[in-house]
C-alpha cells in the first residue's frame, strides 16, 4: 500500500500520555509516523494528567500537542479546584485547544449541574484564549447544542469528538460552525455514523482515535493507537467515495485550520 507513505494524517484526539502506552510509547509514535501521522493532539483529563501529557510533548516535540480542560467524567465535588488548575495551566504554557470538555450523562448523572457549569466555563475559556473547543457529548447532544446556542453560536468553534449524532445532527452542528470527529466507531457497521459523515461532508470532518479507547475493526476491544487511523481512512474513503489520500489530505487541512497549526 504505497499511498500510505504519501498520506498526511492528523490524529485530533489521542490520550497517548496514559499508562496504557508506558511500555511502547516510542514505538506507537514511530508506527504512526511511518503511516503518515504528522500530529497527535492530546486532550487533557484533569490536574493529574497534565504532567504526563507535557512530558509526552517534550519527548515528541512538534508531534504530540497538548490541549487543556477538565474532562466531564472528572467533574466532581472538587471541580472548582480542578477548573482553577486548568485555567492556571492555560496561562503557563501553549495549548492548542480547550479539550476535552462537554457533558457525560452516560456514566453518572450525579454532577450534571456541575458538568453544565464546567462546560459553560470552558466555552468562555475557548473564547478568551481564541482556541477551539473539543467536546465530549455522551447522551447529552441536545443539552450541549442548547448550551452553545445560549452562549452564542459564532463566539466559539470546535469539534464534537466521537460524534454521537445522526445525519440531521451532523447538519445542525456543522451549520453552527463545528466539525465532527470520526474514529474507530465508523468501522463498527455503524449506519448512523456513516450517514452523519456523509451529511457533514469531508470539509467538516477531522480524524481521531480516542486512543487507547475505541479501536477500529479488526482491533475492536483492543488498545487503540494512532496507526490504526488507516482503517478509519479506508472506511471513510468507501463511505464518501473519495480516495484514501484525499480523506487524509482533506481532514488534515481541516484539523490545521481548526487548531491553527
Ligand atoms: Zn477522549
Amino acid at each position: 500500500m504505497i499511498y500510505i507513505c504519501a498520506m498526511q494524517i492528523i490524529d485530533t484526539h489521542n490520550h497517548i500520555y496514559l499508562p496504557e502506552f508506558d511500555a511502547d510509547r516510542d514505538e506507537a509514535v514511530s508506527r504512526a509516523a511511518d503511516a503518515g501521522v504528522r500530529k497527535i493532539m492530546m486532550p487533557n483529563i484533569d490536574s493529574s494528567s497534565i504532567e504526563p501529557m507535557l512530558t509526552a510533548e517534550e519527548r515528541y516535540p512538534g508531534i504530540c500537542l497538548p490541549m487543556m480542560a477538565l474532562h466531564p467524567t472528572s467533574v466532581r465535588g472538587n471541580y472548582r479546584d480542578e477548573l482553577d488548575a486548568a485555567e492556571a495551566a492555560l496561562l503557563n504554557h501553549k495549548y492548542y485547544g480547550i479539550g476535552e470538555t462537554g457533558i457525560d450523562l452516560y456514566w453518572d448523572k450525579t454532577f450534571i449541574k456541575e458538568q453544565v457549569i464546567s462546560f459553560r466555563r470552558h466555552l468562555e475559556l475557548a473564547e478568551e484564549h481564541k482556541l477551539p473547543v473539543v467536546i465530549h457529548a455522551r447522551e447529552s447532544l441536545e443539552l450541549i447544542i442548547d448550551e452553545i446556542r445560549a452562549f452564542g453560536t459564532g463566539r466559539v468553534k470546535g469539534v464534537f469528538h466521537a460524534f454521537p449524532g445522526n445525519a440531521s445532527d451532523a447538519r445542525r452542528v456543522t451549520e453552527m460552525g463545528f466539525m465532527i470527529g470520526i474514529g474507530g466507531v465508523v468501522t463498527f457497521r455503524n449506519e448512523k455514523q456513516s450517514e452523519a459523515a456523509i451529511a457533514a461532508g469531508v470539509s467538516n470532518i477531522v480524524l481521531e482515535t480516542d486512543a487507547p479507547y475505541l479501536a477500529p475493526v479488526p482491533f475492536r476491544g483492543k488498545r487503540n493507537e494512532a496507526v490504526y487511523l488507516t482503517y478509519v481512512i479506508d472506511k471513510l474513503s468507501e463511505i464518501l467515495a473519495i480516495s484514501p489520500v484525499e480523506v487524509g489530505d482533506r481532514t488534515t487541512d481541516n484539523a490545521m485550520r481548526l487548531f491553527n497549526l
